[in-house]
């Protein structure tokens, strides 16, 4: 079921489980800011969730509230695991959903890293 993004941060959802180690995760990258792991259902033969550290449940609410360091270490934490991943050449593609139109399952901001074959265009 999507979420309802104006619900506050819930530190039972399974991101905030991970991110203290309750639950395993296939880990990518961490660092102060970020956690990358692959997704446990992936659809693409790269598959990766990248979740900022801090509690926020959306773009909006992490672009609002989190410091500037926060979103300079999300943001880096991204780039360097496409990066690592050999993905700048030939390409990656980037996604949130966010909130229920968008069908966002998990209440804690997550962008999906997609690679490793031609992905065709962006679908609706
Ligand atoms: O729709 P949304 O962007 O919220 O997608 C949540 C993602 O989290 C799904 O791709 C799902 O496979 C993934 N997931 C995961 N590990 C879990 C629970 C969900 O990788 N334990």
């Amino acid at each position: 079921m999507p979420i309802d993004p104006t619900l506050e941060y819930d530190d039972q959802n399974i991101f905030a489980k991970i991110l203290r180690g309750e639950i395993p995760c296939r880990k990518v990258f961490e660092d102060e800011w970020a956690l990358a792991f692959d997704d446990i259902n992936p659809q693409a033969p790269v598959h990766v969730l990248v979740i900022p550290k801090g509690a926020y449940v959306s773009w909006d609410d992490f672009s609002a509230k989190a410091s500037d360091a926060e979103v300079a270490g999300f943001v880096r934490a991204v780039g360097h695991v496409a990066r690592e991943l050999g993905l700048v050449e030939p390409g990656y593609r980037l996604l949130a959903n966010i909130g229920i139109d968008a069908h966002q399952e998990v209440p804690h901001l997550h962008v999906h890293i997609f690679g490793g074959k031609p992905l065709g265009p962006m679908l609706m």
